[in-house]
């Protein structure tokens, strides 16, 4: 029997480990941490074994295939060991899709994954098809291949699932953007995380299709140099594309082939320049598909944006609140900023992850009357914003912060929470912190 072990007992590992017991593998799952208790659960009702708290070399080192969870560098001791001793080690989406007939589209980049994973399967959804959401966003994939294959899957793919990849192939793959992010896991070395994300087209043929930001002059440089299979759709909101989508006239026309579909962009869902591209990358893989053309501009108009992510939360006294938890770099923030219609008093700050804030100073000298500093250590911010705004406060706990945004916000302001940092220093993570400021509003 072959063996399969899997590194990282959380959802991608337990799913996976479901998957190669059905397949015929004899599993095993170690954890260097703690196992959640839910996850034990599963992993005894389908008698699977694991460990927690250590990986036992030898039982390790004795695979034939390693499923290795995103969250682990491949620069820890015991992935070299394997490495080196010639066993695979390959992530989730590699193992899982050996196992399904289904169209996979990828989705991956530095910001708006989430969202665009989202709007995708919303579209298709819609348009009646059998389709399946996983990647890096709720449910396990290799679960959902394990429980009920689906004739399509919209995979969320961070760049550590595409490190792992030896075959993975999505028929379609969407790349947002790319800004320097995760440079701890790629030698601090920008070229090592850009050459990551285009993996994604790495095994793609010309019957393929990359859909990608035209406008993101770190793609289109990379593309110019190192030229791929797949037949390229670009987006972009600044010029007329001869094929993929683009702007006009306050339009989105998506051009493919002899086909052209247009939609109005005043009732879009989804606000702001950046959810604009989400929308049109989103657009473009409905119209591939050939999901109908009133079914792509209804859907984009009713779809319910994720939350954390420019999330409206409540008007109190005339005063817009909008939750930005998720926008954990500077490049998020810039979006969030740039959409803002109203003065805003602007939170900002947690866990630096070396962010150069300059690129955000025309945006805060237009739309920021005040800063709100919530982190640890804050001094960063205040050096380079102090002489920008009247009036920036310090503060280290969300509830302050909300209550000293309540008082300084006057009516037709806006109260912006997008931290363009990680929130390990105060919070769980950015959920947690969403969760608080949600919470503090509504106790104002
Ligand atoms: P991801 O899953 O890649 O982290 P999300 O959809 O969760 O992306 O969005 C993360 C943050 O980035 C949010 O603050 C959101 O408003 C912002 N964002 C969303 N789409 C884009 C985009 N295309 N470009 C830049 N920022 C974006």
């Amino acid at each position: 029997m072959e063996r399969l072990v899997v590194l990282g007992g959380g959802e991608s590992g337990v799913g996976t480990a479901i998957l190669g017991k059905q397949k015929g593998y004899k599993v095993f799952v170690s954890d260097k941490g703690k196992i959640k208790q839910k996850y034990k659960d599963v992993l005894l009702h389908f008698e699977i074994d694991w460990e927690e708290e250590k990986h036992t070399e030898h039982l390790v080192l004795s695979a034939n295939i390693v499923m290795k969870s995103p969250g682990i560098p491949d620069s820890v001791p015991l992935v070299t060991k394997l490495v080196k001793k010639g066993i695979p080690v390959v992530s989730e989406i590699e193992f899982a899709t050996r196992y399904t007939n289904a169209v996979i589209i990828g989705i991956t980049g530095s910001n708006g994954k989430t969202t665009t994973t989202m709007l995708t399967n919303h579209l298709l959804k819609q348009g009646n098809l059998h389709v399946g959401m996983a990647g890096n966003i709720g449910d396990s994939y290799a679960k959902m291949v394990a429980n009920r294959d689906f004739d399509y899957y919209v995979l969320e793919i961070s760049s550590f699932q595409l490190d792992g990849i030896v075959d993975f192939k999505p028929h379609i793959a969407i790349l947002t953007n790319i800004t320097p992010d995760h440079l701890d896991r790629y030698e601090y070395r920008f070229e090592n995380y850009i050459a990551s994300k285009f993996r994604i087209a790495m095994n793609q043929t010309k019957e393929d299709y990359l859909i990608y930001d035209a406008d993101d002059e770190v793609i289109t440089d990379w593309l110019r140099k190192n030229p791929i299979q797949s037949k390229l759709l670009p987006f972009s909101i600044k010029s007329e594309l001869m094929e993929g989508a683009y702007l006009k006239n306050e339009e989105i026309i998506i051009k493919i082939k002899n086909n052209t579909i247009k939609m109005t962009t005043d009732t879009l869902a989804l606000e702001g320049k950046h959810n604009l591209k989400n929308t049109m990358a989103a657009s473009t893989v409905a119209t591939l598909v050939n999901i109908r053309k009133e079914v792509i501009r209804e859907s984009i108009q009713n779809f319910q944006g994720a939350a954390h992510r420019l999330e409206k939360v409540l008007k109190i006294h005339h005063v817009q609140y909008i939750n930005d938890s998720k926008a954990t770099n500077v490049n998020a923030t810039y979006y969030a900023l740039d959409s803002m219609k109203t003065p805003t008093v602007w939170i900002v700050g947690g866990q630096d992850k070396g962010n150069d804030y300059k690129e955000l100073m025309p945006m805060v000298r237009e739309k920021v009357k005040a800063i709100i500093c919530l982190g640890l250590d804050n001094t960063k911010i205040k050096d380079v914003f102090g002489n920008a705004v009247d009036l920036m406060v310090e503060t280290f706990a969300m509830e302050e912060a909300v209550k000293v945004a309540y008082k300084i916000a006057e009516r037709g302001d806006t109260v912006l929470l997008s931290p363009a940092c990680a929130s390990f220093d105060l919070f769980e993570n950015y959920e947690d912190r969403g969760n608080q400021f949600k919470e503090a509003i509504k106790n104002l």
